[in-house]
């Protein structure tokens, strides 16, 4: 397969050409636009293409093809030339075909390539064949900002029409460069961001979205570190460490402070006890996540790299998911050592962003993709293979910490997105690229550390030539990853051919069987990207527990656009789903909601609206669901609650405000979940044993669910409303 030693034209159509030095680089240019450098540059690609056409298919490779190679090498000498050739074959990028710019600034391209698919032609009466063509895909990259280069080039790849000042008539697809309300004057078509995937993926929300999940299902959900809310767990997590500490005075554990809404490492630092926290020390008490700090990450070359990887999620309902086989890896530029009091604010030791350790004298600008500062993932992951590791596992344990982070973050993603196109009115569609963080522990656990709304899609990267001057200059790397997965986004979401998921059996942990771009003809190089969810529904769909919770919290809400559910629809919905009793007055019910609506409008503080959220429905339905079923596994609890609700309002024909409840995906969760059980002891972070010292992994300090009372303003209240506990492992009412 690999023809790399035999077929030099192959290896060029997608190996990038040595430095460049004076035309490599670019100076900045104001709003990201495309300099001369980079259209001679895409003018020589164009030439390189064309001139390699008949070498296609050999850059057709995605990354299965190298691993495969790659273990097929395990242990056989290698050439290091054919290994960096076989390394550049992983994804093609395609023919480039160049654009004509109207004096609009939009750009035509000419000789669209009539496309034979179904509906787009027929015969004529003399036998020939007419073809129609199929009008290019529109696409209004007014907004995209700093991803406008990378798409520039996707769009001409694909053949399709770019609109970069926006167009009067609607257009196919809507690139946004930060958030969905770049424009808010969509109504038709498809965006580039969800409503409200900003918000849940700062900091503090994720982590609440996944500790939420680590409640249900403590297990599946231990690649996320333990974490803490600042300031509000500060006495929490204060008390848990002095206790774990006193029972292990050896212990020397160090935790990981992030600012809620910063990226790019800003004022991140590390400390070793709570009472070294900055932000309750300082006058100001700034938002943060504080976390158990990785201090054992696998290391290449000494020094500790992340992984970031792209994934696509196409829609919500139902929920597609798509994961780049080719991502990249950020290296740090100090060797790694343990954190000690001494390397604490080592930077470029710790913290792998780019944008910190580019500032780094020892950072290795490399035209290869598998040296320097930046490499392809697949080429970390071949010099795993050559060293005996089983990277396929590595594969699919990223797989399904992909799967499960957006199970987690779905539910309130359903709330935002129902708030912003409410059913029934006109709207787009929306789909969106998110970053993953990923860290691989010494034991090749991958740790989830964040997820990124609006990964960068630049394919440059900044340089200062000299002091105080500074040049774009072309990032191979970047480009290699990026523009594949702009592209095949845009194929996969070309509105010609959207056709249902088809849901597969087995989880295969075949990572790169070369999957056809839909309806390309062969033409593009194979997608990049691996479809995810549904195919491996099965494995996951019992983790969407708290989607059927939403699916109530929604129904009851109402269509009105508000995110939060008034003290009559909580009512409503504990009156219909006949939840109220003897043991359950309605007067307690009015009591429990505005304890925990109280609560949580203490706990976000920014919120406009008033009334109760998903977050705070959800705790109310842990609640009522340990308080009606005993000696249970809070997971068994919950479901069995579930199951009460859906059948009460199945029973009732249009029953309370809002759609229907039962999903196709929530229906198949039902299924798989309700005969399951889960150990009631909750033994947090089997991973992490190996690294952190037991004393703080002792169950009753880890569980999120005693973090969550023990942090509660009224958990005297909670505990008036709690009924007598009783041992009968039974239905109480
Ligand atoms: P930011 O959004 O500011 O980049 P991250 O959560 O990605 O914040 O953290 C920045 C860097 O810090 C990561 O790239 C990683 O190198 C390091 N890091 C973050 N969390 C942990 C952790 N729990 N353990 C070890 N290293 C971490």
């Amino acid at each position: 397969m690999l023809s790399a030693g035999s077929n030099t034209g192959a290896v060029h159509s997608t190996a990038r050409s040595p430095p460049t030095k004076p035309q490599g680089r670019h100076l900045r240019q104001p709003g990201g636009g495309t300099s001369a450098a980079r259209q001679s540059r895409l003018r020589s690609k164009l030439g390189k293409d064309e001139r390699n056409s008949s070498y296609k298919q050999e850059s057709e490779y995605a990354l299965h093809e190298t691993l495969v190679a790659a273990n097929a090498n395990v242990g056989k000498p290698h050439n290091r030339i054919d290994n960096e050739r076989q390394m550049l074959q992983i994804q093609g990028t395609g023919k480039i075909l160049q654009g004509k710019t109207e004096t609009n600034g939009n750009t035509v391209i000419p000789n669209q390539r009539p496309k034979e698919t179904k509906g787009f032609s027929h015969n004529k009466e003399d036998g020939n064949k007419v073809v129609k063509r199929r009008k290019p895909v529109t696409v209004d990259t007014s907004k995209a900002k700093t991803s406008m280069e990378a798409l520039k080039l996707s769009i001409r790849q694909l053949k399709w029409k770019e609109f970069p000042v926006g167009r009067r008539s609607a257009c196919d697809i809507y690139w946004h460069g930060v958030s969905f309300h770049d424009n808010d004057n969509i109504v038709s078509g498809q965006v580039n961001k969800f409503p409200g995937m900003i918000e849940m993926l700062r900091k503090i929300n994720l982590s609440r979205a996944v500790r939420t999940m680590q409640e249900l299902f403590p297990e599946e959900y231990n690649f996320y570190p333990r974490s803490w809310i600042l300031p509000e767990e500060y006495q929490l997590f204060s008390t848990q460490i002095r206790l774990a500490k006193d029972s292990d005075a050896s212990l020397k554990p160090t935790f990981i402070v992030k600012p809620d809404g910063g990226s790019q490492g800003d004022g991140i630092y590390l400390i070793r006890d709570p009472s070294d926290l900055r932000v309750i020390a300082g006058s100001q008490t700034k938002q943060s996540v504080v976390q158990e700090y990785i201090h054992k990450p696998l290391l290449i070359d000494k020094l500790k790299f992340d992984i970031r990887l792209y994934v696509l999620v196409k829609s919500l309902e139902p929920l597609e998911i798509y994961i780049a086989k080719e991502g990249l890896s950020r290296f740090c530029t100090e060797p790694y050592q343990e954190p000690s009091q001494k390397n604490l604010s080592h930077v470029f030791m710790h913290l792998t962003n780019y944008s910190l350790n580019i500032q780094s004298g020892n950072f290795v600008h490399s035209n290869s993709l598998s040296s320097g500062s930046k490499r392809t993932f697949s080429s970390v992951l071949y010099r795993l293979a050559s060293k005996g590791v089983d990277i396929k596992k590595v594969w699919s344990d990223i797989i399904s910490l992909v799967i499960k982070t957006v199970i987690a973050l779905v539910p309130e993603l359903k709330v935002y997105y129902q708030a912003d196109i409410p059913p029934g009115k006109p709207g787009p569609s929306c789909f969106q690229i998110l970053g993953f963080d990923i860290l691989l522990m010494k034991n090749l656990k991958p740790v989830l550390l964040e997820v990124n709304a609006n990964p960068s899609m630049r394919i440059e990267h900044e340089q200062e030539v000299s002091p105080g001057v500074f040049e774009y200059v072309p990032s191979p790397v970047d480009e290699e990853v990026k523009v594949g997965v702009i592209r095949d986004t845009l194929r996969l979401m070309d509105p010609a051919q959207r056709k249902p998921p088809q849901q597969q059996e087995e989880m295969s942990v075949e990572v790169g069987s070369p999957e056809q771009g839909p309806g390309e003809g062969g033409v593009l190089p194979s997608l990049c990207l691996k479809q995810v969810f549904p195919k491996y529904t099965k494995q996951f769909s019992y983790l969407r527990t708290v989607e059927r919770i939403t699916a109530l919290f929604l129904r009851f809400l109402g269509v009105k656009g508000n995110m939060r559910l008034g003290p009559t629809g909580f009512r409503t919905f504990i009156r219909n789903c006949k939840l109220s009793n003897s043991n359950l007055s309605m007067a307690s019910v009015d009591i429990l909601y505005i304890d925990i609506t109280r609560r949580w409008s203490g706990m976000l503080p920014e919120s406009r609206e008033s009334g109760m959220g998903l977050q705070a429905f959800v705790e109310a339905f842990f609640y009522l669901a340990q308080r009606r079923f005993k000696s249970l596994s809070l997971r068994e609890q919950v479901v069995s609650l579930l199951e009460v609700c859906e059948a009460q309002l199945e029973n009732q024909v249009g029953g309370g405000p809002g759609g229907p409840l039962a999903e196709d995906s929530t229906s198949s969760a039902r299924r798989s979940v309700s005969c399951s059980r889960t150990q009631p002891g909750r033994t947090p972070h089997p991973h992490y044993a190996s690294t952190t010292s037991q004393a703080l992994l002792a169950p009753q300090l880890y569980s999120p669910a005693v973090q969550r009372r023990a942090s509660s303003q009224d958990y005297r209240l909670h505990q008036r409303l709690r009924p007598p506990q009783t041992h009968k492992a039974s239905v109480d009412n």
